[in-house]
């Protein structure tokens, strides 16, 4: 019993070490967990499969011995594994098969040790451990647990995975969405001031044609040139309007979804430049705001533009500590209200009108275009953004979203 111990505690201790071990990336702890596992139960082959269909889909393999015995050994304890989420250890194949009526796989008379690990609460696949020889000791309770304590790691960690990757493509798309949408506004405004010399074009020219024949010029050649020049305005002008009708048209992918989350989202993507300014956020929300009903990564995208302007406006202060705080609150007709402020210097009031036009910005590198967007998007949803100074004094932006 004690050398038992002795050695199951010496697995226990080599498997904390591989797991703690934050050097090693998620293939390299799972291979040599497999190993260990080997070594400790004496079989030499592993695997590691999803549950796929009917066929296991192996992530992970170790051992060369009987793999192509190994792979018909494997569907069929994967498949009773899935439905009885039992863990089984098989000290003879041979036994096992003839027990359970099962064609004894030609060659692979050993022994096998198998659980199935959870993802999301179900079922998601299989560790596997096998042997060409029926087992050299008693497979006991302790192996059992040590064989689950891998599939509760692996599980946990192919979670996390996930997770990890799920919040790391909704960043992607947010990045993408923001390009999008201010490529979409810097066209609109474009188009806006296009259209102004475009219709001069169109006036000078259908003038001249009109100078040229009141004073009886019948040069032929010239008049074919205006008439040109007057067609091509309208060609421009027509192909200018069809994009802004095109850019009105952005649709929106409403779902139902936590606030708070989005806000923790936002913070997340900027925080390398909260934690380098050194700024502390605040961040408050009252109870019965829960779920709103909007485009979820365009009203991240909002948030994310606030923020940076606020990130902005107090990272320079030197005097005091530099502070953004966010409230969500309901505001007085039931909406959703969000405020972002700083505790930086403020807006003068020739500023302040023209906040929200497009190219509109006092930042050397600035482009203009966060809080015409954030506008534009927020009054897609039917809410309205504002610039307040707070009951702190303090510089804010306030918007709110309707609930549903
Ligand atoms: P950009 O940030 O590229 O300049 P924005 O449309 O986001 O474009 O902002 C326009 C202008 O509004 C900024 O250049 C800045 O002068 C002003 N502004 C926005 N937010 C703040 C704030 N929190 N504090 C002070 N000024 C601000």
């Amino acid at each position: 019993v004690n050398t038992s111990l002795r050695r199951s505690e010496a697995t226990l201790r080599a498997i904390h070490d591989i797991i703690a071990d934050s050097e090693l990336k998620f293939e390299d702890k799972l291979n040599r967990l497999l190993l260990e596992g080997c070594r400790f139960f004496e079989m030499e082959v592993s695997a590691v499969a999803n549950i796929a269909g009917q066929n296991s889909d192996f992530i992970c393999r170790t051992g060369t011995v009987a793999m192509d015995n190994l792979s018909g050994l494997a569907d069929r304890l994967g498949r009773e594994i899935a439905t009885t989420h039992q863990p089984v250890a098989i000290s003879n194949l041979e036994n096992y098969c003839f027990r359970s009526g099962v064609q004894p796989t030609e060659g692979f008379t050993g022994s096998a040790m198998a659980t199935d690990y959870q993802v999301d609460d179900a079922t998601a696949g299989y560790i596997l451990f096998a042997s060409t020889r029926p087992a050299s000791r008693i497979l006991t309770d302790v192996d059992i647990d040590i064989l689950q304590l891998m599939a509760q790691w692996l599980g946990g960690e192919i979670e996390r995975n996930e997770i990890n990757q799920r919040a790391q493509e909704h960043q992607a798309q947010l990045a993408h969405v923001s390009r999008l949408n201010t490529m979409g506004e810097m066209a609109t405004g474009i188009a806006h001031e296009l259209n102004q010399p475009l219709t001069a074009i169109l006036n000078y020219s259908a003038g001249s044609l009109r100078l040229l024949q009141k004073r009886g010029n019948e040069d032929g050649e010239l008049q074919a040139a205006i008439v040109n020049i007057g067609n091509d305005a309208r060609r421009a002008a027509g192909i200018i309007k069809n994009l802004r009708e095109f850019m009105k048209r952005g649709e929106h992918k409403h779902e139902r979804f936590e606030l708070r989350k989005s806000i923790e989202s936002a913070l997340e993507l900027l925080r390398p430049r909260l934690i380098q300014s050194e700024i502390d956020v605040r961040f408050s929300c009252t109870e019965d705001v829960a779920d709103i009903v909007a485009d979820r990564v365009q009203i991240e995208q909002v948030l994310v533009n606030l923020l940076v302007n606020a990130i902005d406006a107090v990272r320079t202060i030197n005097d005091k500590a530099r502070t953004i705080d966010i409230d969500v609150t309901r505001s007085e007709s039931g909406n959703v209200a969000v405020a972002v402020s700083d505790n930086g210097h403020g807006l003068p009031d020739n500023v302040i009108e023209h906040l929200f036009d497009p190219f509109f910005t006092t930042k050397s590198e600035g482009m203009g275009m966060g809080l015409s967007i954030s506008r534009t998007i927020v009054e897609s949803h039917g809410g309205t953004i504002e610039y307040l100074i707070n009951e702190m004094q303090q510089p804010s932006f306030r918007f709110t979203l309707p609930v549903t």
